[in-house]
């Protein structure tokens, strides 16, 4: 793997880009340019059925409307299910994923997890699922401390292909980090979950697995995400005091600053991610409660 930095911030095209997203967005970028790093951009659309180009324009033009930049060609992941499917093969190969045509309806009984690899057969209309583990991953996060996953593969066997033929972000995210080379990834404290999931997938195919940093999740006042699915509000492009209020959530406070290009570079020399230590949320503030 690369020793030179490389992060990425990748956002799904569900939606305009958000108050939520723009916080995570200069997370892994000021992270990457403290080290002086690499930054990429990757449109995550792999859900084809959720995400939207006319989205992805949008993100990027609001990325940019902010002087983020990528610094390479951004990555579209619906240009890469050959990719999916080659690394799909290999895991049916080591008998790694099991057919499954379970429904919602009868998963509903474990809570919507797949606890146990089930008797669905290649035959029928199904999804690629992941076996379960009794691997224990974990890991030491610069914000959140040490993580270790007790119960995470043993109690859920993950979708990597859905029924739809749409393949899941578990497995392309795994598979996009490692062909781009990244070494870091920062982003939102609600990926935890789904951490030892990929730390397992990294295994499997016998690669390293970036270092991982989860910044806090921004909430409202109910503790939910601010998120797409909570109808959080598209922020303006380009507005110097949306950019000042979403570097106050990371712990950075600028006073005097008249332009995005000189806010950037004195947030890159002031970001530390030691400041956020173990914090998982923080609460909108009443101030703030417009972006929602
Ligand atoms: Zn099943």
């Amino acid at each position: 793997m690369s020793t030179h930095y490389r992060g990425r911030f990748a956002p799904s095209p569900t939606g305009p880009l958000h108050f939520g997203s723009l916080v995570s967005a200069l997370a892994s970028y000021l992270d990457a340019k403290k080290h002086h790093g690499d930054w990429i951009v990757r449109i995550e659309d792999v859900d084809g059925t959720r995400c939207k180009t006319l989205f992805s324009e949008q993100i990027l033009n609001t990325l940019n409307s902010y002087q983020l930049f990528s610094d390479e060609t951004v990555r579209v992941q619906s240009n890469h299910t050959e990719t999916y499917e080659h690394y799909l093969s290999i895991l049916k190969t080591q008998e790694r994923v099991f057919p499954c045509n379970c429904t919602r309806q009868s998963l509903s009984k474990y809570q919507g997890f797949h606890p146990h690899q089930c008797n669905s057969t290649i035959n029928e209309p199904h999804s690629w699922r992941l076996k379960a583990s009794d691997i224990i991953y974990s890991y030491h996060d610069p914000i959140q401390g040490k993580l270790t996953f007790v119960e995470d593969l043993k109690n859920t066997c993950p979708i990597l292909k859905r029924k739809d033929d749409y393949f899941s972000y578990q497995l392309a995210v795994v598979v996009d980090d490692h062909q781009q080379s990244i070494t870091h990834l920062v982003r939102g404290a609600d990926l935890i979950d789904t951490t030892a999931q990929q730390l397992h997938l990294y295994s499997l195919f016998g690669w390293n697995a970036p270092n991982l940093c989860h910044i806090p999740l921004i909430t409202n006042n109910m503790g939910e995400k601010i998120s797409k699915q909570n109808h959080a509000k598209p922020i303006i492009n380009g507005d110097l005091p949306t950019l000042l209020r979403a570097l106050y959530y990371l712990k950075i406070d600028l006073d005097a600053v008249t332009t995005i290009s000189q806010a950037l570079n004195l947030a890159i020399q002031s970001w530390e991610p030691n400041k956020l230590k173990g914090i998982q949320h923080l609460r909108l503030e009443e101030q703030d409660h417009y972006f929602i």
